[in-house]
């Protein structure tokens, strides 16, 4: 069929307009990043200059504390672009694609061992059809359990719970750390809010999860129990191998 010509049009304006908001977006995460990385360069710089300044003067030993302070500004670098870079290869990622289940299986492999007094309960209902792109989850689910693991500071259970529906696959991780403030349900998705100590928290594990989870034209959100902790809900459209619409449920 010969397609409609307003139709045609209408299609490549909204293909135009995703590509524009696109751009605007990595826009403003270059600058954002950039921003993030010229903080602690200029920290490094000034504490560089000071240590060379009292080795000129003399007092050599009165540097050790300013290149230990260089070296805690070049290690938060090197977080961010580590994370960044891991993010770039998973979009660049070959199109490998495995199960839920397997993906799971995989970021529980890589994330062991966990250590502490912390119990990881799987309660799974599975579709065995769906399959999805392994790199980029493998990494959204590895960051859900790591921070799940860091609200929970050693002691504590996590449920990961994979449920389908007609329409969704659904993988909650349910902690029963101390959850977060509820107005900040929104900004724990924004690149570089962080809450962890010094050297330890990037703030860009739950902005990439977003924007990858989105890429697949799914949804992630985070919402506290009502008996404590909190629980990041994962849902992604059905497909099935071919890439067709969810027909019967086998569930196991
Ligand atoms: P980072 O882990 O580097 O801080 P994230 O983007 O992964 O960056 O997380 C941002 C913030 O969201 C965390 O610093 C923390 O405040 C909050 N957060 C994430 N996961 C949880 C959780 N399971 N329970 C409570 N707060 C959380």
């Amino acid at each position: 069929m010969v397609p409609d010509k307003k139709e045609t049009a209408n299609s490549s304006e909204s293909i135009h307009e995703e590509q524009i908001q696109q751009l605007v977006a990595l826009g403003r995460l270059a600058g954002t990043v950039a921003h993030e990385l010229n903080n602690p360069l200029d920290g490094i710089l000034r504490y560089l200059n000071l240590a060379i300044r009292v080795i000129e003067q003399g007092e050599a030993n009165k540097a050790l504390d300013y290149l230990q302070q260089s070296r805690d500004g070049l290690m938060r670098m090197v977080r961010i672009t580590r994370q960044l870079l891991t993010y770039t290869r998973s979009l660049k990622a070959s199109p490998e694609t495995a199960t839920l289940d397997e993906i799971l299986n995989q970021a529980l492999r890589i994330i062991q061992p966990i250590g502490g007094d912390i119990e990881i309960v799987l309660d799974r209902q599975l579709d065995g059809t769906a399959r999805y792109p392994a790199a980029g989850l493998t990494q959204v689910f590895i960051n859900l359990i790591k921070n799940a693991v860091d609200a929970m500071s050693g002691r504590g259970r996590l449920t990961i719970t994979i449920h389908a529906d007609q329409d969704n696959l659904t993988v909650a991780f349910r902690d029963s750390g101390p959850g977060f403030a509820p107005e900040d349900s929104e900004k724990l998705f924004q690149p570089f809010y962080t809450t962890k100590p010094d050297g330890h928290g990037t703030g860009l594990g739950l902005a990439i999860c977003r924007d990858l989870i989105e890429k697949l034209k799914g949804h992630i959100i985070a919402t506290n129990n009502p008996d404590g902790g909190s629980t990041f809900t994962v849902q992604l459209p059905y497909v099935n191998t071919s890439g067709q619409e969810r027909g019967v449920v086998d569930h196991e």
